[in-house]
């Protein structure tokens, strides 16, 4: 763990933290944002502008992270900023139907042709949740197959051997998930479609689904092979499995129409959230009309949320979906290069192995010769040079995920005085990241 080296500027978060750590654990309400990982200090953000975030100590960062990314526009777009305020002005919940709701259904459906229909939920867990749900309630199955370093919320049955916190910290599951609530969750390498098959060939009967991540984006970036997520709708659709297709981080990001506008393999149901609740909660699951109709109250499978389609968060997601047209896209796109550039001018000048990967425009860095195609290589990784380059870039007024296995997420609003901080912050983060020590017993071949 190395040290942060930012002193003095840091002293109210430091504050902060102090106080936090006392009501909540680890002082965070989602584990990655304490820098466990990292070390040093989570800063304390009070506004958000742009490109920009600005800390209670009155630092000013580019912001790398968008929320874990929701936050495509910038902060504080002014269309979604007004949408919001109009929304509030007339009610903050009624718990019933309301426009807005359906008009949100329109637009996602209307960008990812295979969804039909959508139920809206509150977040990226309660739509893999329920998504699995009605997977078994349609099939009558019981197994799940998932791969690991995919992150699919903190669902009980989904944290085998997950991507993002879990794998940030290493856990190969959590305590509190009992035995019978994982002995129905199968776990096989990413981009290994002969696992899959073999699978399926002995338990392809008692399998309700597969969920995988459109692109995987929680154990870095890791796109699928080509042909991989087409394998997995063919070996699904001969043992009459259902493909559950996670989009929480891709869709709407990537693409218009997420990763299926990369990559078109119809899934049977899909999972949204992240983009489309324009930074309230709000997430989404959906899919063809006959899947969906077995929820309840047309069928038995049961589901319900007290705030689900809450009307400001409606217009949240709402605004920015409207407002992300091909100019946004081009741009996020844009910038994922820009930045990629970057990063790799400077740890090449350093002579510092890496890969910079993509899965569309999300990206990260591995410490690693060869591509990471799987968590093994994602884990495998020089990570301990995380952490010297993080905070080189952090002192330098440039917020990267504080952890090595999170993607990280542009924004169409990084302009070219935000790429000016990170073009001036590199150079000394590559010199970090070169002069990281390997952990005893961790030195050896990337
Ligand atoms: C973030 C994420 C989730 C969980 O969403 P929450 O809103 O954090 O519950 C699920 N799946 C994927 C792929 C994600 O990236």
């Amino acid at each position: 763990m190395t040290p942060p080296t930012t002193s003095g500027r840091t002293l109210q978060s430091e504050v902060l933290f102090e106080r936090a750590c006392r009501v909540t654990p680890g002082g965070v309400n989602s584990p990655v944002r304490a820098f466990r990982s990292v070390g040093g200090t989570p800063r304390f953000m009070v506004s958000g502008q742009g490109p920009w975030l600005t800390d209670v100590d009155g630092n000013r960062y580019v912001d790398l992270v968008c929320s874990w990314g929701p936050m495509i526009l910038g902060h504080a777009h002014p269309a979604v900023v007004e949408a919001v305020q109009r929304a509030a002005e007339k009610g903050l919940s009624f718990g019933t139907p309301t426009e807005g709701e359906l008009e949100l259904a329109e637009e996602i459906i209307g960008r990812v042709p295979p969804v039909q229909q959508v139920r809206l939920v509150n977040s990226g867990t309660e739509a893999t949740m329920s998504a699995v749900r009605l997977a078994r309630g349609v099939t009558e199955r019981p197994v799940v197959v998932k791969f690991a370093g995919c992150y699919h919320g903190h669902v009980d049955a989904l944290l085998a051997q997950a991507g993002s916190g879990v794998a940030t910290f290493g856990l190969a599951a959590s305590p509190g998930v009992t035995g019978g609530q994982a002995v129905d969750t199968v776990v096989l390498p990413y981009n290994d479609l002969d696992a899959v098959q073999a699978t399926f060939a002995r338990r392809g009967s008692e399998i309700a689904c597969v969920i995988t991540e459109a692109a995987a984006g929680n154990m870095g970036a890791v796109a699928p092979w080509p042909g991989f997520n087409r394998g997995l709708r063919e070996v699904c659709e001969s043992y009459g499995a259902l493909l559950i297709m996670d989009e929480v981080m891709t869709g709407f990001r990537v693409t218009p129409a997420g990763w299926y506008g990369l990559d078109p393999v119809s899934a049977d149901l899909y999972t949204f959230g992240k983009v489309m609740s324009g930074g309230l909660p709000a997430a989404a699951f959906g899919g063809r009309s006959e899947l969906m109709a077995y929820l309840s109250p047309e069928g038995p499978v049961y589901q319900a949320g007290t705030l689900s389609g809450n009307p400001v968060a409606v217009a949240a997601g709402l605004a920015t979906l409207r407002t992300a047209d091909f100019g946004v896209y081009f741009a996020l796109d844009r910038a994922a290069t820009r930045l990629g550039e970057l990063i790799t001018l400077a740890l090449t000048a350093q002579g510092v192995p890496h890969r910079v990967q993509y899965a569309g425009n999300l990206l990260s860095v591995f410490f690693a010769e060869e591509e990471v195609v799987d968590y093994d290589g994602a884990a495998a990784s020089q990570t301990w040079r995380y952490p010297p380059f993080f905070h080189a870039l952090l002192d330098a007024g440039v917020y990267p995920p504080p952890s090595a296995f999170e993607s990280w997420f542009v924004s169409a609003a990084l302009d070219d005085d935000a790429f000016e901080v990170i073009e001036a912050a590199m150079p000394a983060a590559a010199l970090a990241a070169a002069g990281a020590v390997a952990p005893f017993g961790t030195d050896g071949p990337v």
